[in-house]
């Protein structure tokens, strides 16, 4: 069996795991992020060394946020890290003496997701990453979708609502500011504004403001029948509806894994997004429904999908 290490490289942390061939994580370690990005490949090589050392290592799969170019090689762009044009992959490899891939850690965690998490057994597959902002990933007939430039699949910047909310990437009414985490804290504030006397028990979870609402205010007043944060929950679900219904037009996947942090809602979120997604679909009732499920590996699915495409 070959042993490979994913790398997941986020903003504070490092993580770093050996994986096998079914997904499962033998061993891990993590490592802070150097606040001088020049310093980045050094901690990535540390982490990888300090979990190597009792493993015969085949390959190791690095995830990184930001555009990472079609070769696998090169980060173009990573806004986290203050990295352009950085060749990672013969970085690394100069450290370590192993092959090394590198991939975007969204599309890692899809993969993750689509091999060995929510949708194993599923070829074709949309992740839909809801956090603060939303991400994503394809897995198309049995493989990672990359696009020419390996950019693609980034569902959150494409444009729902003409002249809509502004979006920090310059464009306005993209997915994201209408489905994501920001958007159902929005959605509660406005709606705990509009109705202060309804919203006591959101206020409360809070410092009694409606800025002090947060994401995790919202999904634990809607676990307690919150009638505000219920309502924030439906509105994001009815968008998010929306987006897998026009995903399904163009790309008629099997199944939908909603992942990232506000997806551990679970079912507050699934299966209002599902209803919606089969009420939106074009020529429902005359075709079959993909299934919408709720992302299963966590925290882990960037690593363990990383470790897996350097197999690839
Ligand atoms: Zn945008």
């Amino acid at each position: 069996m070959t042993l490979t290490i994913g790398v997941d490289i986020g903003g504070t942390k490092i993580l770093a795991g050996v994986v096998d061939e079914t997904g499962k994580i033998l061993d891990s370690v993590k490592v802070s992020t150097p606040e001088n990005s020049d310093l980045t490949a050094d901690a990535i090589a540390e982490a990888v060394r300090k979990v190597r050392a009792d493993y015969e290592i085949g390959a190791v799969g690095l995830g990184a946020a930001g555009f990472i170019d079609a070769d696998r090689a090169t980060v173009l762009f990573a806004p986290n890290v203050s990295w352009v044009n950085e060749p990672l992959k013969t970085r690394i490899e100069e450290r370590i003496g192993l092959p090394v891939v590198v991939e975007n850690d969204a599309n890692a965690a899809a993969w993750g997701e689509a091999k060995f998490g929510a949708a194993a057994g599923h070829d074709d597959v949309v992740v839909i990453t809801v956090g603060t902002g939303i991400g994503g990933g394809l897995i198309l007939g049995g493989s990672l979708y990359r696009g020419r430039f390996g950019i693609g699949g980034e569902p959150g910047h494409y444009r729902v609502v003409p002249d809509g909310r502004p979006c920090g990437c310059g464009n306005r009414g993209c997915f994201e500011q209408y489905a994501s985490g920001n958007a159902l804290v929005r959605a509660a504030r406005e709606r705990a504004a509009a109705a202060p006397g309804r919203a006591k028990e959101l206020l409360g979870l809070g410092d009694g403001t409606v800025e002090g609402i947060q994401g995790s205010h919202v999904t634990e007043a809607a676990r307690n029948d919150d009638v505000i944060a219920l309502a924030a929950f439906n509105e994001i679900a009815d968008w998010l509806g929306q987006g897998m219904s026009d995903i399904a037009a163009l790309l008629d996947p099997s199944a939908f894994v909603l992942a990232g942090g506000v997806s551990e809602a679970g079912d507050l979120l699934r299966a209002p997004a599902a209803e919606a997604y089969r009420r939106k679909l074009a020529g429902q009732g005359h075709r079959p429904y993909a299934q919408v499920l709720t992302a299963t590996l966590g925290p882990d699915a960037g690593l363990i999908g990383a470790a897996d495409l350097a197999r690839v």
